[in-house]
């Protein structure tokens, strides 16, 4: 397996570059603008949606394998490819369960795996909810479900957009009545409703499955969101040896009942009694897990290139006690490449800066990230520098 077709031209396209180089694999992408970072990197490119399965054919005819940086594509256009023998990792079967949150949610549930109370809201303009109940209010009553709650569009959702806190019942009835096929932000008439989980932590955790059947599984890591976007992640998340032992196995379980082939990213919450409750599955790279570009043996994407291309997975550990990653986000529209910013962060000792090389920022736009390594386990310290790094890209 040499050449391997990527699904998407953003960041996580881009990061596959140097494993690419190492392993000798040409990536060929799919992806719509010349301005994708991974566009720059690539062997080849098919300038097209990623869910343009004509393009995806063409695709096909250049590589050996396919794969996937993003999880918005057509399943059923894609189905026909494969019946006609295009080789997907994962397979478009492990996919199949986890594209709509909804779904996801049932199927981890149906694996026996801890998640929030959650409905799906079907005919939102009619107020009817799927379970015969007449209003929103009988809904929240007979399901035993007060506010704060959650709202998310059941597909197209990434780094909180889709997913909304809902504080009351104004709120809730003003974001139903706001979605329509036009609102980019609220693009479906189908949602996922859930409890909100008052958790004392965000964990996540990257696992490689091979082709064989082999899982690798990474350091678990705390996470920090804000406003439903991770800022941070700290790796090793500072949990007994129990709880890890214990996310480690859900991984296992959900890698190994999907069948998958490559990388993937399981986000969770803690809460104050110490539960693990399954947040989401990201079937590809994630951001929680870019910290092992600089601070593992193997970072999350040639693990995710050896498990394509059918090569053994490599070791998953850290090679320094801590590592912290901070992303840069865009905070205003420019088409500044900041340049003076990126070199004052890159002077702070043990920092590695990735910057994805996008022509335009918007806020909340990730546009790269910082890896700090420490030699000694201390999140203070961690933290400290993470907000030094902050403080610089954030300042005016
Ligand atoms: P996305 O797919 O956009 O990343 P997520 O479902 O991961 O959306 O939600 C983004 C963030 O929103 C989470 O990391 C968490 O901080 C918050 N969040 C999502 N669901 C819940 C919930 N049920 N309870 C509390 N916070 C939540």
């Amino acid at each position: 397996m040499k050449r391997v077709g990527v699904i998407g031209g953003g960041q996580l396209a881009w990061m596959m570059a140097s494993a690419a180089n190492k392993l000798g694999v040409e990536l060929i992408v799919q992806t719509p603008s010349a301005n994708d970072p991974a566009v720059a990197i690539a062997h080849d490119t098919v300038f097209a949606s990623v869910a343009d399965a004509a393009a995806t054919a063409i695709l096909a005819s250049k590589c050996d394998v396919i794969t996937f940086e993003n999880e918005f594509v057509n399943l059923e256009t894609l189905s026909v490819l494969a019946k006609q023998g295009v080789c997907f990792r994962p397979s478009l079967e492990a996919l199949a369960p986890l594209l709509d949150k909804y779904h996801q949610r049932c199927y981890l549930r149906n694996l026996g795996l801890p998640v929030p109370k959650f409905f799906a809201v079907d005919q939102v303009g009619s107020q009817e909810l799927g379970d015969g109940s007449n209003s929103i209010f009988e809904f929240l009553a007979f399901h035993n479900l007060d506010f704060p709650l959650v709202l998310k569009a059941r597909r197209h959702g990434y780094d909180g957009q889709g997913t909304f806190i809902i504080k009351d019942i104004e709120d809730l009835q003003q974001k139903l009545a706001a979605a329509t096929p036009e609102n980019t932000l609220l693009p479906n008439s189908v949602f996922l409703l859930e409890e909100f989980i008052p958790f004392t932590t965000e964990l996540a955790v990257i696992a490689a499955r091979s082709v064989d059947g082999k899982v690798a599984i990474y350091p678990i890591v705390e996470t920090q969101q804000q406003e439903q976007v991770c800022r941070r992640a700290i790796a090793p998340a500072e949990i007994s040896p129990q709880l890890a032992a214990e996310i480690d196995e859900i991984a296992r379980v959900i890698l190994n009942g999907l069948e998958a082939v490559g990388v993937f990213g399981i986000e969770l919450f803690l809460t104050a009694d110490n539960k693990v409750l399954v947040n989401e599955i990201a079937p590809r790279t994630h951001n929680s897990g870019h910290f092992s570009v600089d601070a593992c043996e193997t970072s999350q994407f040639e693990q995710h290139l050896r498990a394509v291309c059918d090569l053994p997975l490599g070791n998953s550990n850290l090679i320094c006690s801590c590592a912290i990653m901070v992303n840069l986000l865009g905070y205003e529209i420019s088409t500044s490449n900041y340049i003076v910013k990126r070199q004052k962060i890159e002077q702070i000792p043990q920092t590695i800066v990735h910057w994805y090389g996008k022509t335009q920022s918007r806020p909340g736009r990730k546009l790269g990230h910082v890896n700090v390594l420490l030699n000694h386990k201390n999140r203070n310290e961690a933290m400290a520098i993470a907000h030094t790094i902050e403080n610089i890209w954030y300042s005016n």
